[in-house]
C-alpha cells in the first residue's frame, strides 16, 4: 500500500513591522493552534518595492520584533531581506526558504486581506503559488475574503481550485492551496500607532510594553506618521 506523505506546516509571515503590534501577534499565535503550525518566522522586508520607505531602520524593525517574539518558543524572526542590499522580492526569500526545509515541511504564507488583493502586483507573484500555501487573514477596515467570489477577476481565476475549507487540508499537499483562516479582528494598525506617537498620545496596549519602550527609548515616531 501507498503511504500517505505527511506534512507538517511552518509560517512565514511577512510585512513592514513598522512597528510590530498586537494585531500581528495575535493572528500568529491564533495559527500556530489553527493550522496548526510547527513554528512561525515573520519575515520584515527591507526596501519593500509597493510602499514608501519605512519608518524605522531594518535593524531597528527586527530589534522590535525580537523584543515582541523572545518569550514565544514557537516564533521567530528571519532577517534575511533586512541584510539582502536593494529591493525585496518574496519570491526570492520564499525560494531560499523552501531550500533550507526539509521536503516534510510545507511553507505557509500569511497575509492580510489588504495585502492578499495587491498580491497580482508582487514580482513573479505567480511563481508563489509553487513554492507554498497561502493563509489569508481578515482585519477590519479592509474587504473580508471568505471565498474566492469576494476577489477580483484575475486573481479568482487562479484561487478558485486552490480554495481550501479545512486547514487540515493544507497538510495534504506540499505547496498551492489558499485558506482563509477564522482569527479574531483586531483594528490596529501601525500606520494608526504612529499616528499616535506623532501626536503625543498614548499607544499602550496596542503592542506590547517592551516593543513600546524600545520606541520610546530611540524616539521612534515622533516626528510624523
Ligand atoms: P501599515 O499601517 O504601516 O501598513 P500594518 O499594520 O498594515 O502597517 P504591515 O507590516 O503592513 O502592518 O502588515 C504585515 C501583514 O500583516 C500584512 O499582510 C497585513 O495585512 C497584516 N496585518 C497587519 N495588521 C493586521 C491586523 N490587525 N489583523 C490582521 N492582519 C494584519
Ligand atoms: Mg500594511
Amino acid at each position: 500500500m501507498a503511504e500517505t506523505v505527511q506534512y507538517s506546516l511552518t509560517g512565514i509571515y511577512g510585512g513592514t513591522f513598522d512597528p510590530v503590534h498586537y494585531g500581528h501577534l495575535r493572528v500568529a499565535e491564533e495559527l500556530t493552534d489553527i493550522l496548526p503550525l510547527d513554528h512561525l518566522s515573520f519575515l520584515p522586508a527591507g526596501r519593500p518595492r509597493l510602499r514608501n520607505a519605512p519608518f524605522v531602520s531594518g535593524e531597528h524593525r527586527v530589534a522590535l520584533l525580537r523584543e515582541a517574539v523572545y518569550n514565544n518558543p514557537r516564533f521567530l524572526v528571519d532577517d534575511r531581506e533586512i541584510r539582502r542590499p536593494g529591493e525585496t522580492y518574496s519570491v526570492e526569500s520564499l525560494q531560499e526558504i523552501r531550500q533550507e526545509y526539509k521536503e516534510s515541511v510545507v511553507l505557509c504564507f500569511i497575509t492580510g486581506a489588504d495585502a492578499f488583493l495587491r498580491l497580482p502586483h508582487w514580482h513573479r507573484w505567480r511563481e508563489l503559488f509553487g513554492l507554498c500555501h497561502f493563509i489569508i487573514v481578515n482585519r477590519p477596515g479592509s474587504v473580508q475574503i471568505n471565498n474566492p467570489s469576494s476577489l477580483p477577476d484575475e486573481l479568482q481565476d487562479i484561487c478558485q481550485s486552490r480554495w481550501v475549507t479545512a486547514a487540515a487540508e493544507l497538510k495534504n499537499s506540499p505547496f498551492g492551496l489558499i485558506f482563509t483562516a477564522p482569527t479574531t479582528l483586531l483594528d490596529i494598525s501601525s500606520t494608526r500607532i504612529r499616528n499616535i506617537i506623532a501626536s503625543g498620545m498614548s499607544a499602550r496596549y496596542l503592542l506590547p510594553e517592551s516593543v513600546l519602550n524600545h520606541i520610546n527609548e530611540h524616539g521612534f515616531y515622533t516626528g510624523g506618521k
